[in-house]
This record gives structure tokens, C-alpha cells and sequence, in this order.
């Protein structure tokens, strides 16, 4: 998956993951084969600029649907975005453009994913791990900009130990809402 589409959605709360969260012995990544066999197997959705991929993926779908009726289902994906999009429905989107707000509109538009944003839903960009609250006392003051411990008083930590990243309602928090709000209105030129 895109490292930008990866990172919006770890934000707005969806459990996702990217090749490179998954290599092999000898450190490489998985190969178009062993990524669709990943997302088969544990039902994720295949999103990707790489054309080649998709059709794979179309191809392994329909596959799997001549023995499993209800391979599709297995996926989380809502009902009515399924009866919604016409004759085949697949579990992969291939996006076309290098926007991340048209990016994000596209999977909004097929999978009727939930574009609000809350930091207490949602997981860490870099490592997809759910956030925990964390006290000002608990803070790790090496890790964060003295002038942010100073001004806020609501921080967040990621989970993952390995990670432990620090989260706050700053600047990017209006830039993410801003960005949110561009998808919705390309949303409503959509719809019109
Ligand atoms: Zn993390």
C-alpha cells in the first residue's frame, strides 16, 4: 500500500499493514504473489497504484468465489458498498492519482470507510498499533519538544513498546481536519 493512503488510514483508526511489515528471513519484501496470498489469508483489502497487482488480485477473487460464495463477505466490507458497485465487487481498489485527499476520497467513495478523525480511535502511523493515554507526569520529556510539554496538557503514546511514539493535539491535527474536509467536499462534487 501507498505510504501516505497507509499512514492517513492507521490515523483514522483502520488496522493496516504494508509489505514492508513483512519480510522474509532475509530481510526482503514480499513479492505481487505473496502479498495477494497475505491478503487472502487474512481477509485485507488490497489497495495499490501498481495495475498489475490489482488484476491479480480480480483474478484470484473471482477464484476463490467459484468455491467460497461468500469469500467477499469475509472481508468487513459494509453490505451496501458491495450492492452499490454493480455487477463484481472486488477487495482491492487501484488509485490512480498522487493526491492523498483524492486518494482517500476514491476509498471513501468504494468502501464507505469513516472519515472522522479522533485521536483517542486512532493507530499509530508508523507502526499501526492502537494509542494509549498517557499522564503529563508519564511523559518522556526527551522525546517530545520542551515547548509542547509546555503548552499541552493531553498527550498519547503508542502501545507498541518498539515504537512508543508520543501524539498531541497540535498543528497537525488542523492540518489533518482541513485535509478531511477537502475529501468530503470532493465527496459532494462527486454525488451532485
Ligand atoms: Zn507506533
Amino acid at each position: 500500500m501507498c505510504g501516505k493512503v497507509l499512514r492517513w488510514l492507521r490515523i483514522l483508526g483502520y488496522d493496516t499493514t504494508s509489505p514492508k511489515d513483512h519480510p522474509n528471513e532475509d530481510g526482503i519484501t514480499p513479492n505481487d504473489d505473496q502479498i495477494i496470498r497475505i491478503c487472502v489469508s487474512t481477509y485485507r483489502i488490497l489497495i495499490s497504484k501498481d495495475a498489475e497487482i490489482i488484476r491479480k488480485m480480480q483474478e484470484i477473487t473471482e477464484k476463490n468465489l467459484k468455491t467460497e460464495s461468500n469469500f467477499i463477505q469475509k472481508f468487513h466490507i459494509p453490505e451496501y458498498s458491495r450492492i452499490n458497485s454493480g455487477n463484481q465487487f472486488y477487495p482491492c481498489l487501484l488509485l490512480r492519482s498522487d493526491e492523498i485527499g483524492i486518494n482517500m476520497a476514491e476509498i471513501y467513495l468504494h468502501f464507505h470507510i469513516e472519515l472522522e478523525y479522533g485521536i483517542e480511535i486512532a493507530r499509530c502511523p508508523k507502526c499501526n498499533s492502537i494509542l494509549q493515554k498517557i499522564t503529563k507526569p508519564n511523559v518522556d520529556r526527551d522525546k517530545i519538544p520542551s515547548s509542547v510539554y509546555e503548552y499541552h496538557s493531553d498527550f498519547w503514546q503508542c502501545s507498541n513498546k518498539n515504537c512508543g511514539k508520543y501524539f498531541w493535539i497540535g498543528t497537525h491535527f488542523e492540518r489533518i481536519t482541513e485535509t478531511l474536509k477537502t475529501i468530503k467536499d470532493l465527496y459532494a462534487i462527486k454525488e451532485l
